[in-house]
């Protein structure tokens, strides 16, 4: 189940608490909300005895959204989960439009802001805006659920395989089924060399088959020099011929050529695991092939937070996800910084930043509207504002965008952070 963040009144992080305990709290007076995103309640009272279980967030990052899960070491209790969707193209977008205001402005000879020409070196360890708006979002949330919870640890998918793991398959014995840790290593691998495609129709197929080139009846080994990603209908056509002789030479040239272990490794989870190094927790790693592998041991289904709790070699055996409501964070940004904007041809026809707060909101925060009958908007809505001078501003739901909502039904939930938030779904109950 999931569990409420709590705080002690100086604002150190407690063990998490049931919700069922919360609503006590709450109702008894001896605690109230510090913050609804995470859900965190602060106690009036100092606790006699504090008890602190180990816990340990873990991250999943991908290119789209970031599973985070924060697992009880002790219990397998997955306590909080959340998935964090990043900003990727706006980001560049945006860059893309103040270069071309910028260009503009040079064009028509004005006197100030000249091209700047020796300020163009990027730091070692530079990443693109885009990407870095990503690793940022990470770090983050693990530095928020940190003054929220006691936590111990860190674990990271930082690569896909491992590679020495498959280095030697035949003398370390490892075979290519998907029944062991290194299996699923070998077939990280070979999803990422064969570009997720059968190497024989190059189409993109449901369910991989891992076909051996010099067919294991004829003597062809279990190393990946001799494996390739094929679909069902061609390792079936294919029978007890190799590559070449069904046809496939380059098949057969590309297997042998290595996947470099620098291809197993991306530089934005690499920037991210040097970050999180920096927050002083101790940070384990995990590959992708075992993330799979805890998973399918453990029976839970594919979604962004369930891999997350699966990350690294430390997953406890038994992982308690039922019932974990995780929460869908959406990177939104802050606002713009431009004082002034400027129509397509790049002339300012705006007013320089238009007005910025009405009625106390700021587009952003999260609040809840109470529209009173009669009114065909009559009703309660939780989400995030948009404000408007004229005072009706638009609302962001889980269910879409609300137009024309007045700011006197609403009332604030939370002061907008640079994220907007709804609520995810539950894991399917098991049968
Ligand atoms: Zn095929």
């Amino acid at each position: 189940m999931q569990r409420v963040f709590v705080v002690s009144p100086e604002r150190t992080s407690l063990s998490p608490c049931r919700p069922a305990r919360a609503r006590w709290l709450l109702t008894q007076q001896k605690a109230a909300v510090l913050r609804r995103y995470p859900f965190t309640i602060i106690l009036r009272q100092p606790p006699s005895a504090t008890v602190t279980p180990p816990l340990r967030v873990k991250l999943d990052p991908g290119s789209k959204t970031t599973g985070i899960a924060v697992v009880n070491e002790a219990t397998g209790e997955v306590v909080w989960a959340a998935e964090v969707s990043h900003r990727r193209r706006q980001v560049k977008d945006a860059l893309d439009v103040r270069r071309a205001a910028r260009r503009g402005r040079r064009q028509r000879h004005t006197h100030y802001r000249p091209p700047r020409f020796d300020n163009r070196t990027r730091p070692t360890g530079w990443l693109p805006p885009s990407l870095a708006s990503r690793v940022h979002n990470v770090v983050t949330w693990v530095e928020r659920l940190r003054r929220y919870a006691p936590l111990t640890a860190v674990s990271l998918e930082l690569v896909r395989f491992d590679p020495h793991l498959i280095e030697h398959p035949e003398t370390t014995g490892i075979e290519y089924q998907q029944g062991t840790l290194a299996g699923w290593e070998v077939r990280e691998y070979l999803l990422l060399k064969w570009g997720y495609r059968c190497a024989y129709c190059q189409q993109e197929a449901m369910r991989w088959e891992v076909d051996h080139i010099l067919p294991r009846s004829r003597g062809g080994s279990n190393r990946v020099s001799n494996l390739a990603l094929a679909c069902h209908a061609c390792n079936q056509a294919k029978g007890d011929r190799t590559a070449t002789e069904y046809g496939h030479p380059e098949v057969q040239a590309q297997a042998g050529k290595p996947l470099k272990d620098a291809a197993a490794i991306n530089s934005t989870r690499w920037a991210l695991y040097e970050l999180l190094q920096q927050t002083g927790l101790p940070v384990e790693t995990g590959t992708g092939g075992r993330t799979k592998w805890n998973r399918t041991q453990r029976g839970l289904p594919k979604t962004h937070w369930t891999d997350a709790a699966c990350v690294g070699a430390s997953t406890p055996m038994s992982l308690r996800a039922q019932g974990v409501i995780p929460l869908a964070i959406q990177a939104m940004g802050r606002h713009s910084r431009q004082m002034c904007r400027p129509n397509a041809f790049g002339f300012p026809d705006k007013a320089p930043k238009a007005t910025s707060v009405v009625g106390g909101f700021r587009t952003g925060d999260m609040v809840r509207a109470s529209v009173p009958p009669p009114s065909v908007k009559t009703g309660t809505y939780v989400g995030r504002i948009a404000i408007r001078a004229t005072g009706s501003c638009n609302l962001k739901t889980a269910a879409g965008t609300i137009q024309g909502i007045h700011y006197k039904y609403c009332h604030s939930l939370h002061r907008g952070d640079g994220y907007s938030y709804t609520k995810g779904a539950a894991l399917p109950p098991q049968p």
